[in-house]
């Protein structure tokens, strides 16, 4: 690949690749065990959603490893998470029993929830539906059960979702400061798509020996001959990242379940004291005099890509595709709906934010990192065969 590591990502980024794969060698310990703690691998998603763009009955992914397990059995999950102790958590509440065989686990929804009093959802900033996350038809799923991997998706199903959201990517054409706009869409989209690659490679399935590891030729067809799809998604950290230390001054109102287990907050905040504000410039994305009306139609288009997710044929890619959307749709919203001048504002979002939407952020920084980390392994494999090993 080649990739001048030296080199900033792009205007918007004055980092470079080597200073990424500093800051994720010196966070990815911390990433992996928070991703692994009960607040952050129980994720609620409708996961059997009707497609709202066309007809999908064509094309069903049957293979086992498109399937997502979800959690059925209640006792497999934390005691303290079991709904007769939880019945006991909330003042003035208790959960009826009619409720809970209503909806078993509805209970999931109020644990640790951030602002559940206040819901109060408001469109104009959201860049993704977060009543998509929860309510009645939703499901539970354990993330670390269901590792985002090869599935053998694929054909002419996968390239019908990948043009469809590329194909959002059509902004109206003479706004001022379109290009950056657009450039940082693609990229969005882009990195995301170079992530998937990268994590099928990494975790493949050898049909010959029946083991699962990395895949250095599949690599490289999908991402390593592509420098631009490697920058993509070394820009999507950027953005990501961005995120994350720009809600850290406001996190203390926000529960992560840290009054049982208290290092989790502690790992938040080892992981957040390591990045860096200079990794992402949103301010220049929507710079002009018609910013607004970009921002809006920026925002609608990415929503849209949230929503065809529900189109996609594999099971296990739509969730992956679900938690990664959402993660993206909530770091856009605390970079471009934050007023800077308004630090009540600012501390009013961060502390709206649903617990679903922070484990989607998080989740989707660790499925970044985690791509980070394997181009480098790539990176070394390649090296070896060059060099004869
Ligand atoms: P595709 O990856 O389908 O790409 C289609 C075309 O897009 C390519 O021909 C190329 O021209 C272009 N392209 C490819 N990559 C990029 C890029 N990074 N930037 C710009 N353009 C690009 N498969 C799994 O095995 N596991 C998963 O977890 C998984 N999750 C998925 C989640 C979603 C939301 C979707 C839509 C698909 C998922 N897939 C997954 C399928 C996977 O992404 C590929 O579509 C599939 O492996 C077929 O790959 P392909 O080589 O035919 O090209």
């Amino acid at each position: 690949c080649t990739i001048d590591k030296g080199e900033v990502i792009n205007p918007t980024c004055d980092v470079t690749f080597d200073e990424i794969n500093e800051i994720n060698g010196k966070i990815r310990k911390d990433l992996v065990s928070l991703v692994h703690t009960d607040f952050f691998k129980y994720f609620r998603l409708h996961l059997y959603k009707q497609c709202p763009f066309w007809n999908q009955n064509n094309g069903f992914c049957v293979n086992r490893a498109c399937a997502v397990d979800v959690v059925e059995d209640w006792d497999s999950l934390p005691e303290y998470w079991q709904p007769e102790v939880l019945g006991g958590l909330q003042e003035n509440e208790t959960i009826s029993d009619e409720e809970s065989v209503k909806e078993d686990c509805k209970f999931l929804d109020d644990l640790c929830a951030n602002n559940k009093k206040q819901r109060m959802i408001e469109p104009d900033i959201e860049y993704c539906d977060i009543n998509d996350l929860h309510g009645e038809g939703s499901v539970l799923v354990d993330l670390t059960a269901n590792p985002e991997r090869f599935t053998g998706y694929g054909g002419q199903e996968s390239s019908q979702i990948w043009s469809s959201i590329y194909g959002e990517n059509c902004f109206s054409q003479g706004e001022t400061g379109q290009s950056l706009a657009k450039d940082a869409f693609y990229r969005l989209v882009s990195g995301l798509h170079a992530s998937i690659g990268t994590h099928l490679s990494n975790d493949h399935l050898n049909t010959e020996t029946g083991k699962w590891g990395p895949d250095l030729d599949l690599f490289m067809a999908r991402v390593g001959n592509f420098p631009d799809r490697v920058s993509n998604m070394y820009f999507n950290y950027a953005v990501v990242s961005k995120a994350l230390w720009k809600i850290k001054p406001y996190l203390d109102h926000l529960k992560f379940c840290d009054s049982y287990d208290p290092s989790v907050k502690a790992t938040i905040m080892n992981i957040l004291s390591q990045l860096d504000s200079k990794v992402f410039n949103e301010n220049l994305i929507f710079e002009g005099e018609l910013s607004s009306k970009l921002k809006d139609d920026f925002r609608i288009r990415f929503k849209n890509v949230t929503q065809i997710m529900d189109c996609v044929h594999c099971d296990r890619c739509r969730m992956w595709g679900k938690v990664q959307t959402t993660g993206y749709a909530t770091s856009l919203k605390i970079l471009f709906e934050l007023d800077e001048s308004n630090e009540n504002s600012k501390q009013h979002v961060v502390d709206k934010l649903t617990k679903y939407e922070l484990i989607a952020l998080f989740n989707t920084f660790d499925r970044l990192s985690k791509s980070i980390e394997s181009v480098n392994n790539f990176e070394k494999m390649y090296n070896v065969r060059l060099e004869g090993g």
